[in-house]
């Protein structure tokens, strides 16, 4: 009876160990596919910064034309006068 038990016991273990196994493999596959779908937004959206003076999530302008910009890092092209130009928030024009 006591090995009856004893092997019930470890059977159940492992079925809870694949089970276990099989949730995080599953959480695992939609985690990845969060991200990718995530990442595949933020590539259709323009950039949004969080402007530290109005406190919003802006998007990004030039501060010479306070056009619209081809960003960069830290800096971009501003698509009216195709030069290079600071980025600026897009309600205040204060820079990031
Ligand atoms: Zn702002
Ligand atoms: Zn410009």
């Amino acid at each position: 009876m006591d090995g009856a038990t004893g092997i019930s016991a470890v059977l159940r273990q492992e079925l809870t160990c694949w089970a276990v196994g099989a949730i995080i493999g599953i959480a695992l596959v939609a985690v990845v596919g969060l991200l990718a779908y995530q990442r595949y937004l933020m590539g259709k959206k323009p950039t949004q910064h969080l402007c530290n003076y109005c406190g919003h999530m802006v998007g990004a302008v030039s501060d010479c034309h306070h056009a619209p910009v081809k960003e960069r890092f830290l800096h971009g092209t501003c698509m009216e006068c195709k030069n290079d130009c600071r980025l600026v928030c897009q309600r205040c024009k204060r820079p990031f």
